[in-house]
């Protein structure tokens, strides 16, 4: 089965493109797509306008030339596709739903809705709705079993069909779309219904790097990654696939294979479950990601080891401001908390204060200007020299690491360094491990 995000079905030559791949393979059964995405970078992308269709209903302001927008979007495709889905039909009901005071997540689930129908058409597959298949109740809250259930009867019913992304419905019937990005999910509740042996993720590119190109110049592809360190590195950053699409997945064991409908030959990122099998023994580090703006609170107390329910009241005090701890490093006698900059909201010297006050500690530090770096990889912790390395290098590049973070489960070293030398230690990192000797 095969997922097809946003930019894969911009426009009719998109879309040529997604026939073509589909045609290639028998295998590719079940397709999930998106709305429309950007076709160039100052396009917008069809869901973005169907929310802001909303907002104008919502403010009495009229919203009849957006909806000319997209449905001028999606008729230029369905003429030059030829075909003939009547649209115009589908369109009049839409805006009828929407003077009918039509909520939001309908509004903002008929990209999909819409494209699924123009993909079926074109691919001559069968369109399956996803309302009705992917469940909620009537709170909103996601139905795992009941859309298996649904899933696996309705698909079993049609060999080959194209499925709408991001939407279902809840018990009553309201539609009921996933958070931004959620066609990945559907993809995967679909690879899982069908028990597919691959979960093709089809989007604009041929899936992750080792380090972030606009830092490394040309840096090495990771042809295989385990669910466990992507999680580690699409922490840090910029991340292609929505991350509650791994669960369903990762339980039936499905591996997700992240493809480039621009480039199809390229064998793309596979995300499996074990590494072991897939990986040859020489890859150390397999991806180097950061992200600046965190703050780090540390905190040095003699014997704090000895007195009970000391970082429990650190903690405490975070939570009484309402913001999360990201990273929480610590030795006998320091705990380091390390804070997004984003989320503490002005709080910071309050927050310093009261922990002055409450913990009484020898020192507190703040260091306010911190990135973080992950290394990941499953197999550091079998092989020595993984730190020294990294050490080494980022102290020839002359960066100065202000605070190490090593998981217990040591397929992560996190370091801190000042924003300012984020991207040198990357490219530092990058070269120790993937420079010149790997090759
Ligand atoms: N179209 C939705 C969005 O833009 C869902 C998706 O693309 O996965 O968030």
């Amino acid at each position: 089965m095969a997922k097809f995000g946003g930019s894969s079905v911009a426009d009719a030559i998109q879309l040529a493109k997604l026939k073509e791949i589909v045609e290639h393979d028998p295998d590719r059964r079940y397709i999930i797509v998106s709305a429309p995405g950007k076709r160039f970078s100052e396009d917008n992308k069809v869901t973005d306008l169907l929310y802001l269709l909303k907002a104008h209903v919502d403010h009495n302001v009229g919203f009849e030339q957006i909806l000319q927008v997209i449905s001028d979007r999606f008729l230029a495709m369905e003429i030059n596709l030829g075909i003939d889905v009547n649209l115009t039909k589908e369109f009049a009901e839409i805006e009828s739903n929407i003077r009918a005071g039509a909520s939001e997540d309908y509004i903002a689930s008929r990209g999909e809705y819409l494209i699924a129908m123009l993909t079926a058409a074109y691919l001559g597959y069968d369109f399956v709705d996803s309302a009705g298949l992917i469940c909620f109740n009537n709170q909103g809250k996601f139905l795992d079993e009941e859309t298996n259930k649904r899933l696996k009867e309705e698909l079993s019913k049609h060999e080959r069909a194209v499925i709408p992304g991001f939407y279902g419905t809840k018990l009553n019937g309201e539609i009921k779309t996933f958070s931004r990005g959620g066609s990945d999910i559907t993809g995967s509740l679909v690879a899982k219904a069908v028990n597919a042996d691959v979960y093709e993720n089809w989007t604009d590119v041929s899936g992750f790097m080792v380090a972030d190109p606009k830092i490394v110049k040309n840096p090495k592809q990771i042809d295989v990654i385990s669910y466990k360190e992507l999680r580690e590195l699409s922490y840090m950053g910029a991340s292609v696939l929505h991350e509650d699409a791994i669960y369903p997945v990762r339980e039936s064991n499905i591996p997700i294979n992240i493809r480039n409908t621009n480039d199809p030959t390229h064998p793309g990122t596979t995300i499996v479950a074990n590494i072991d099998g897939y990986r040859n023994g020489e890859k150390i580090v397999t991806g180097i990601a950061g992200s600046k703006d965190f703050i780090v609170i540390a905190i040095y107390k003699n014997m704090m080891s000895a007195e009970p329910g000391f970082v429990r009241r650190a903690l405490s005090i975070l939570e009484d401001y309402g913001i999360p701890v990201e990273h929480l490093p610590s030795s006998i006698d320091t705990i380091s908390i390390v804070l997004s900059k984003k989320k503490i909201n002005g709080k910071l010297e309050d927050i310093i204060e009261e922990m002055k006050r409450r913990l009484a500690p020898d020192s507190l530090e703040v260091y306010d200007d911190m990135a973080l770096i992950a290394t990941v990889g499953e197999r550091m912790n079998r092989r020595l020299g993984v730190s020294a390395t990294l050490f080494g290098a980022l102290f020839k590049a002359g960066v100065n690491v202000r605070m190490i973070d090593q998981g217990s489960s040591e397929m992560n070293i996190i370091v801190g360094v000042q924003n300012s030398d984020l991207e040198s230690a990357i490219r530092a990192i990058y070269d120790a491990f993937y420079g010149q000797k790997e090759d």
